[in-house]
């Protein structure tokens, strides 16, 4: 059967909707070609089952992309006190967990709920189940799914990017824009946990489940944030924030004692210099188990000052070297996709495909840990209905 929308969106995700909801209120005919059962898998498991659905604090710099100045537009146009605003529209509760970041206080599946009511007040279309088998344009696009084909004037791709395969995330955003000839800034696993080398995770895997604050540095960036050891290596939220800006073969700095000076005490007082004194001052400063493993695996060699010094830097500035992340698998958000200067930053159009549009995590723009990646797409899903 062939129907005719003003635009079709293929994705029923975050930026999906928002774009579709912008644009039928504004009295598009929309269509969204969802390819799963249902709309907004990736909202209903999101901040552990309360998605955290934007963050007051939301900046330009809270995201990385091979532009910077790429998503200040939309960003500065739909930003968190509007969602702020559609949520208490909605009379749903939520709630600032820390950092800025706003939380529902019951279940992700009210802000699921939400944006379907809103696609229905907009008269969207919603097709679920619908596999997409080919796009081509010649004087409009042309949509086909095993059943039904869509014409439009407009298509906006909002596939999302490769993250957690198992609850449908496809290559498919990038195997269209390179059917259209577009850039693609290669995708890789972004907010992920780092897996140790064999090594590393003998001496440290046995502590899974401690965490202590850390800086975690690298690429120039650094995060203040707890670290958690995990059965394969590092991951807590200190760690997911500098994955994002991880490339093999880096290496990443971790400062366990942040602000602290561990042997300052033997410095200025009388305190013996030994094991045990030293272990005691850790265990004010790591948990316990952290510091007794750290001490066994760094004890100073001499108790001169500058062994001391040594073994505080070394706190300081502990180099790490993984092997690798665990993947997309476990990724929360991809980073890389479509290159930013293929598009119009006020409208997200290609540049090249008058009509065709690219919005949320499939574009090359990555939020920070925090509420950050929704309000990207949210704010380009914005943009680009507000622009149909
Ligand atoms: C476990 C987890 C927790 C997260 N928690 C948070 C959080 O609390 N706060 C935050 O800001 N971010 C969070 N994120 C990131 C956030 O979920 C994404 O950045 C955001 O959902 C991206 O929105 P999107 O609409 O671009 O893509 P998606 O939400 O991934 O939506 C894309 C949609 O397109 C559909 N689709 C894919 N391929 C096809 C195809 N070929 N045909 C038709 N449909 C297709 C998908 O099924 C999906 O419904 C989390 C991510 C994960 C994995």
């Amino acid at each position: 059967m062939i129907q005719t929308f003003d635009a079709i969106v293929l994705g029923g995700g975050a930026a999906g909707l928002m774009c579709a909801i912008e644009a039928g209120k504004r009295g598009r005919r929309v269509a969204v070609l969802e390819h799963a059962e249902r709309l907004g898998k990736k909202i209903l498991i999101s901040g552990g089952g309360r998605c955290n659905f934007t963050n007051i604090h939301c900046r330009p710099e809270n995201f990385l992309s091979s532009n910077p100045h790429f998503a200040k537009s939309a960003l500065a146009r739909y930003t968190p006190a509007d969602v702020v605003a559609l949520v208490e529209k909605h009379r749903i509760r939520y709630h600032e967990k820390t950092l800025g970041q706003l939380f529902c206080d019951g279940s992700a599946r009210e802000m699921v709920a939400m944006l379907e009511e809103e696609c229905r007040a907009a008269k969207v279309s919603i097709f679920l189940n619908a596999k997409i088998r080919e796009v081509g344009r010649r004087d409009e696009f042309v949509v086909h799914t095993s059943n039904d084909e869509f014409h439009g004037p407009a298509t906006v791709v909002a596939t999302g990017g490769l993250s957690v395969p198992k609850i449908g995330a496809t290559s498919f955003g990038y195997d269209l824009a390179r059917q259209f000839g577009l850039r693609i800034r290669e995708p890789r696993p972004g907010l992920v946990p780092f897996v140790f080398h064999q090594q590393d995770r003998s001496s440290y895997c046995d502590l899974a489940g401690v965490s202590a604050e850390v800086i975690a540095c690298c690429d120039g960036q650094q995060f203040r944030e707890k670290m958690l050891i995990t059965h394969r290596g590092l991951s807590g939220p200190a760690m997911l924030q500098i994955s994002s800006y991880w490339r093999e073969p880096e290496s990443i700095s971790i400062d366990v004692a942040p602000g602290r000076e561990v042997t300052q005490v033997f410095r200025d007082s009388k305190t013996p210099r030994n094991p045990s004194s030293l272990r005691s001052e850790l265990r004010k400063i790591l948990p316990s188990r952290f510091a007794d493993r750290w001490l066994e695996l760094h004890e100073p060699t001499a108790w001169t000052n500058a062994a001391l010094a040594g073994f505080e830097k070394q706190m300081h500035a502990w180099a790490i070297h993984p092997a690798g992340t665990e993947g997309f698998e476990k990724a929360e958000v991809t980073v890389g996709g479509i290159d930013t200067g293929e598009l119009s930053a006020k409208t997200m159009e290609c540049r090249k495909v008058p009509g065709l549009y690219f919005i949320g995590e499939v574009v090359d723009v990555t939020g920070h840990l925090g509420g950050f990646n929704f309000q990207w797409a949210w704010a380009s899903g914005a943009a680009a209905g507000r622009a149909l």
